[in-house]
Order: C-alpha cells, then sequence, then structure tokens
C-alpha cells in the first residue's frame, strides 16, 4: 500500500470526524488508537471504503506515514498527549511534526514545544473549534508552535478548515502555546456568550412572561440582524421549539439548571489574573455555572431568602429591543476583554498574534462564529495596536448610541430581583473603563495607611512615590 500523506491517532469523537475530514480532502490516512477495538469499529463502520489505513501499533502507524510524517494527537488533554508524544518520539525522524488538536493547556504546549523543536522533531499546538460538527465539516483551526511545521501542514489544513468569503478558518497564530492560547480565550467568549444569552433568556421569560414560541421568534428575529447573527443565537432560537416527546413539554423546561465545565472558561480567568487583564464578563460566566451548580442550596435558599417579584409593566416590543441592545453592548464589552487578553499574552509572551485574523478564522466553522466578528476584524485591521475593542469607530458609536437602554435593562432587572451577572460586569465594565478617576485612590491610601505601601500624586510627575504618617496629623 502507498504511504499514507497524514496520520490521526486517537479515535474518539473529534479524532474520528478529524481523520474523515482529511481523508474526504483527498489525502490518504492511516489511524491509530490505543484500544484496538475502537479502530476495528472504526474501520467496520464510518471508514468503509475510504482511504484509511488502520494500524495496531504504534510502529506500524508511523511506518505506514510518508516523510515528513505529519500527525494529528486527539486524544484526552493532560498526561495522555505526554504519554502519546513520549511512546511516539524514539520512532520519528528529523522533520517529522505532531500536532496537538486537544484541548490542552498552553503552558503544557509551551513545555512540549521547547521539549520537540531542538530534537528536530516539529510540534503544532493547535486549538480546535467546532465540536464534532465542525471536525467532520470544517472547523475553525488556531495552530501554533513550530512555524516550518505549520507552513509544510499549511495545504491540509487550509483545506479542512471551515471555509468563509475571505479564506479557510486557519491561520498560523504564533510561537509556542500560542495556538492554544488563542483556543483558550475563544472559549472564555464562548462561556462570555452563553451567559449573556441566558440573561436575555432569562429577562424575556421572567420579567415579560414570554412563552417558548415567543422566545423562539425573538431569538428568530435576532439571528437576522447584523448584530447579532450567530451560531448560537440560532441554536437558540432552535431549542425552543423542541417538545419532548415524553411529556410534551418543552425540553429546555425539563433540564436542570446546573452547568458543567471543563476548565478552559476557569483557565482563562487564571491568565487572565496572572498577566493584570480585567475580564469580567468572562469571569461572571464562570461564577454563573459555579453557581448553577449549586442547585440544592439555591433551592432550599429559595425558601428562606425572599426577594421582588413581579413583571415588567411596560411596552414588551420596547422592553424586548432594549434586552438585545443591552446583549449587544454586553457582548462588545466580552469581546474587548477576551481581545486584550490575547493582546497582553502576545506581548508577554512573544506570540506575535495578530488579532484581526483572530476575528477572521472564528468567523467560521466555531461555536462563537458571527456576523459581528467581521466587524471586529475591520477594527484590528483598520489599528492593530488598537488598546481596546470599544474605542473602534464602530463599536464606541454603537455603545454609545445603546446605552441607556442597557442601563434601563439593568434597572429593571434589579427592580425584580433577577440576576444578570454578565449584563451587569458589561456594564461595570464599560463605567470603569470609560471614567479617567476611579475611587482607587482611596484605596491607595488605605494601602499606604496600614501597611506603607506608598502611594503616587496627580501633581507629582509617575513613577515619584510617597508616604505618608496617616496618624501623626
Ligand atoms: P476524549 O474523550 O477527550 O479522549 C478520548 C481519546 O483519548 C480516546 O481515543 C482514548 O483512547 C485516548 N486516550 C486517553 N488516554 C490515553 C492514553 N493515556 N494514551 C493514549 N490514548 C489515550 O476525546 P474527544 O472528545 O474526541 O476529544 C479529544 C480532544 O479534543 C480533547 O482534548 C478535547 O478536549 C478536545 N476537543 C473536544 C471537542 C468536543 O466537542 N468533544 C471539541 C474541541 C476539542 P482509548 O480509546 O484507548 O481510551
Amino acid at each position: 500500500m502507498n504511504k499514507r500523506t497524514f496520520g490521526v491517532i486517537g479515535l474518539a469523537v473529534m479524532g474520528e470526524n478529524l481523520a474523515l475530514n482529511v481523508e474526504s480532502r483527498g489525502f490518504p490516512i492511516a489511524v491509530y488508537n490505543r484500544t484496538a477495538a475502537k479502530t476495528e469499529e472504526f474501520m467496520a463502520t464510518r471508514a468503509q471504503g475510504k482511504d484509511v489505513k488502520a494500524a495496531y501499533s504504534l510502529q506500524e502507524f508511523v511506518h505506514a506515514l510518508e516523510r515528513p510524517r505529519k500527525i494529528l494527537v486527539m486524544v484526552k488533554a493532560g498526561a495522555p498527549v505526554d504519554a502519546v508524544i513520549q511512546d511516539l518520539k524514539p520512532l520519528l525522524e528529523k522533520g517529522d511534526m505532531i500536532i496537538d488538536g486537544g484541548n490542552s493547556l498552553y503552558e503544557d504546549t509551551e513545555r512540549r514545544t521547547k521539549e520537540l523543536e531542538p530534537t528536530g522533531l516539529g510540534f503544532v499546538g493547535m486549538g480546535v473549534s467546532g465540536g464534532e460538527e465542525g471536525a467532520l465539516h470544517g472547523p475553525s483551526l488556531m495552530p501554533g508552535g513550530t512555524e516550518s511545521a505549520y507552513r509544510e501542514l499549511e495545504p491540509i489544513l487550509t483545506k479542512i478548515a471551515a471555509q468563509v468569503e475571505d479564506g479557510p478558518c486557519v491561520t498560523y497564530i504564533g510561537p509556542g502555546g500560542a495556538g492554544h492560547y488563542v483556543k483558550m480565550v475563544h472559549n472564555g467568549i464562548e462561556y462570555g456568550d452563553m451567559q449573556l444569552i441566558a440573561e436575555a433568556y432569562d429577562l424575556l421569560k421572567n420579567t415579560l412572561g414570554l412563552n417558548h414560541q415567543q422566545l423562539h421568534e425573538v431569538f428568530a428575529e435576532w439571528n437576522t440582524t447584523d448584530e447579532l447573527n450567530s451560531f448560537l443565537i440560532e441554536i437558540t432560537a432552535d431549542i425552543f421549539t423542541y417538545i419532548d416527546k415524553e411529556t410534551n413539554l418543552p425540553l429546555v423546561d425539563l433540564i436542570l439548571d446546573s452547568a458543567g465545565q471543563k476548565g478552559t472558561g476557569r483557565w482563562t480567568v487564571f491568565s487572565a489574573l496572572e498577566l493584570g487583564v480585567s475580564i469580567p464578563t468572562i469571569f461572571a460566566a464562570v461564577n454563573a455555572r459555579i453557581m448553577s451548580a449549586y442547585k440544592d442550596e439555591r433551592v432550599a435558599a429559595s425558601k428562606e431568602l425572599t426577594g421582588p417579584t413581579g413583571k415588567y409593566d411596560g411596552d414588551t416590543k420596547s422592553f424586548i429591543n432594549k434586552i438585545r441592545d443591552a446583549l449587544y453592548c454586553s457582548k462588545m464589552c466580552s469581546y474587548a476583554q477576551g481581545m486584550a487578553l490575547i493582546a497582553k499574552a502576545s506581548a508577554e509572551f512573544n506570540y506575535n498574534i495578530n488579532l484581526s485574523e483572530c476575528a477572521r478564522i472564528w468567523k467560521g466553522g466555531c461555536i462563537i462564529r458571527a456576523g459581528f466578528l467581521k466587524k471586529i476584524q475591520t477594527a484590528f485591521n483598520e489599528n492593530p495596536s488598537l488598546p481596546n475593542l470599544l474605542l473602534a469607530p464602530e463599536f464606541k458609536q454603537t455603545i454609545l448610541d445603546r446605552q441607556e437602554a442597557w442601563r434601563e435593562v439593568l434597572c429593571i432587572a434589579n427592580k425584580l430581583g433577577i440576576a444578570v451577572p454578565a449584563f451587569s460586569a458589561s456594564l461595570d465594565y464599560f463605567d470603569s473603563y470609560r471614567r479617567d478617576r476611579l475611587p482607587q485612590n482611596l484605596t491607595q491610601a488605605q494601602r499606604d495607611y496600614f501597611g506603607a505601601h506608598t502611594y503616587e500624586r496627580i501633581d507629582r510627575p509617575r513613577g515619584e512615590f510617597f508616604h505618608t504618617e496617616w496618624t501623626a496629623k
């Protein structure tokens, strides 16, 4: 049999689908999975009639590949990736390349790149977004690491990625862990988007009393707008129409309100804290999932801690539009935070990330794909060193025009006792970022008072520090 162009290790849902995607673009592939039964099953079902060679040992797998070998590792993130690399390493030769397409922590990718590059092997840490469907039909790919390896892989990656009007949803992100860093922040932004949509749903349902058909109609209409048109709004509209066959009730109402998380949102928050970047919307989204998991405690507390009840008594249509505006303003803040985090990491870790390109490759294939990303792409294209997305002319004007509606929605939510943590965090972000003087002069005074931490003065040059004996008046 001819040598294979591309190899995939790991035949769980993502590995299988990516393997089939690569094969469908005309590249002969070899596959290997630790548990042989999984490989046999794949060969007997989905790989039937396809140009796929099954290997039952790593030696056989490596031998089946043409040189330089291009191997995609799609196994559980963490120790399994190291285990696979350790087993592969002695079998590979200079110039061969390993792609880790899992959700690896960028620091692990950084370490693996440093270990492998000096041995002459290429290592590409690649974020893959789009879930199972994306993997099969065209994901958004965020590869980083050994650039020469990426260039060899480019003809394949550009074919398997989602395609949008200005090209495939893949670009070289940067060295080391840059690809996985951007994927991590992408997931953090995804947490933010999902929480903001959940809050809009809560408001529509509990301040206006909309039923499922009406909720479907509102989200379907929002999905036709320039600002909110997106995959997540589209599936939200769809979800409201799904009726549970057993009970004949909308399925969404039967789902336990306790959200899971796998860790990438939390990692985004950790990294932001470490780098000193303010991402309150994404943080609020992670917190909201944590709070949602206190289900039993919340049920008990709901009987003890009462609050306001009642519905909004103004004009329904106009309030729906205000919720839409609040959602859009909050979303702008969330993306401003995510992009600022990527920019800081890029500067700190010398990733040299192109923010406009990040927005471009998220326009297709991935969970956060949205019409609005085109505006972000343009904003960073016009000004690559834009300090904050909210300062781009397009976003600035939109947020200034809609802030009144946003504030009104938050007032009503507070008055009616509906928690809107991500909407509120976003408005606080906006109101803090736009103010030239915050109350942290007092914080500095307190720090100097109790800990002699010193302070700077507004009437002296920056960098000159003062201490006061506060009790010696
Ligand atoms: P998964 O459940 O994360 O991993 C299962 C695969 O890992 C199996 O092939 C398993 O082999 C292999 N594996 C586990 N431990 C191993 C070890 N010590 N040595 C060798 N192989 C080992 O699979 P997945 O859901 O397809 O995800 C793969 C990666 O993509 C993960 O990092 C995931 O976070 C990421 N990802 C997933 C999605 C998604 O929607 N699922 C989306 C984007 C990214 P055996 O069959 O032998 O157990």
